[in-house]
């Protein structure tokens, strides 16, 4: 703990949720010596952005989780936020315990379908295994489709058929173009142009209506799928959805923050990650540029310093496309692949502390 700082014992920051926002702002909070306590109703950190290489990849989901108690210790509070109380400044647990804080830090991020989010409370072991279940399943699987062609989809395609090229592997989009909105039109015509190659089969411009009656992540000797412009069936082994990856908003309401990062109206609560409403894209780079500001202000807040303020960053997103390859674009500007995946590979491969993680975060 910071050992200059001298603090009024009513000072206790509240961080709800530890991704990468919550993470980065309690790493801070602990290296300026600000007592505070991170809450997740996991036990262990995700990382995120390995998610899909964890699905077809034995062995490799334990490195993508991380014990919160290894790093924080007693700062560290297993337990599901289900409300927060404003006036009594308390985050009220799903067990009914509150937690009292001078200042809060809202980190919830977003949610989403197995396997690109894992949102359950849950242990390391069993998150572990959930992706190691679903790794048999796309292994007895001959067909795979993959529904939801934005970067979760596109990078869940080009994984299943880069480690398993003999399979048969479907992309359903609704849209025409694939990935983001946000990524350049030449980053998303490579998208297509490596999926191709790949020989992923794109079926482009088609919702599939039936997604809520089938059973996903589960191999299959027959599922089919219907779609809406088109009298083809679709018949396959196993579906996995990447679709619909939504702000999680379970506790508290939407937040819309200042340029200080505070929720508006209330300047001891911060909001950081993707739970944030920016013109920008949900990105961990971003939701860890978010953390370092609204911890920041906590502190200057407490000594008296003018506030910093966040600019909302240009885009820099990062595509791997299989263990070999990858696209993207790094504050605004289309990249090359190789250079995609060795950095987003190397920040997975050796995280074995938050030291390690931080450093090798995409840049
Ligand atoms: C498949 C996939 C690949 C991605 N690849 C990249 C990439 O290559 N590069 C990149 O920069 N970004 C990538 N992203 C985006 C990135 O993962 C998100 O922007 C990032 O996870 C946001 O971090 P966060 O901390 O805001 O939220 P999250 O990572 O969503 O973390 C939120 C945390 O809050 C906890 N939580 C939520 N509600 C509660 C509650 N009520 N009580 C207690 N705990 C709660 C959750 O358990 C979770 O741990 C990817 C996303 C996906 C889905």
């Amino acid at each position: 703990m910071g050992s200059q700082l001298s603090l009024d014992e009513s000072v206790r920051v509240v961080i709800v949720g530890g991704g990468y926002a919550g993470i980065a702002a309690a790493n801070q909070l602990k290296s300026s010596g600000i007592p505070f306590i991170l809450v997740d109703m996991k036990d262990a950190f995700h990382h995120n952005v390995a998610a899909l290489r964890a699905s077809v990849e034995s062995g490799f989901a334990k490195k993508t989780f991380i014990s919160y108690q290894d790093t924080f210790k007693e700062c560290f509070k297993q337990g599901k936020v289900a409300a927060i109380n404003l006036q009594t400044q308390h985050v009220v647990l799903e067990s009914n315990e509150e937690l009292h804080f001078s200042h809060l830090i809202i980190a919830t991020g977003s949610k989403g379908p197995f396997p690109g989010k894992f949102n359950e409370v849950s242990s390391k072991e069993s998150a572990i295994q959930h992706y190691e279940d679903l790794v048999k399943e796309i292994q007895k699987a001959k067909h795979v489709v993959v529904v939801g062609g934005g970067s979760a989809g596109v990078e869940m395609a080009a994984e299943v058929k880069t480690d398993y090229p003999d399979k048969e592997v479907t992309l359903i989009h609704s849209k025409v173009a694939l990935a983001d909105v946000e990524l350049q039109p030449s980053v998303r015509r490579n998208v297509k142009e490596i999926l191709l190659k790949k020989g992923v089969k794109l079926v482009l411009g088609q919702r599939v209506t039936n997604l809520d009656q089938l059973t996903l992540n589960v191999a299959q000797e027959e599922i089919n799928l219907y779609l809406d412009k088109n009298s083809e069936v679709v018949t396959t082994n196993l579906v996995l959805n990447c679709t619909g990856i939504k702000i999680n908003s379970t506790c508290y309401i939407e937040a819309f923050v200042n340029e200080f990062l505070q929720v508006k109206g209330h300047n001891n609560i911060y909001a950081v990650g993707d739970c944030v409403h920016l013109k920008e894209p949900k990105m961990a780079y971003n939701a860890g540029n978010h953390a370092g500001v609204a911890a920041t202000n906590i502190l200057h807040s407490l000594i008296g310093k003018p506030l910093k303020t966040y600019k909302p960053g240009s885009v820099t997103m990062l595509l791997s496309m299989g263990r070999n390859d990858g696209v993207g674009q790094i504050n605004g500007c289309h990249v090359g692949r190789v250079l995609v995946t060795m950095s987003k590979s190397r920040n997975v491969f050796v995280s074995k502390s938050w030291k390690d993680m931080g450093q090798k975060m995409p840049q």
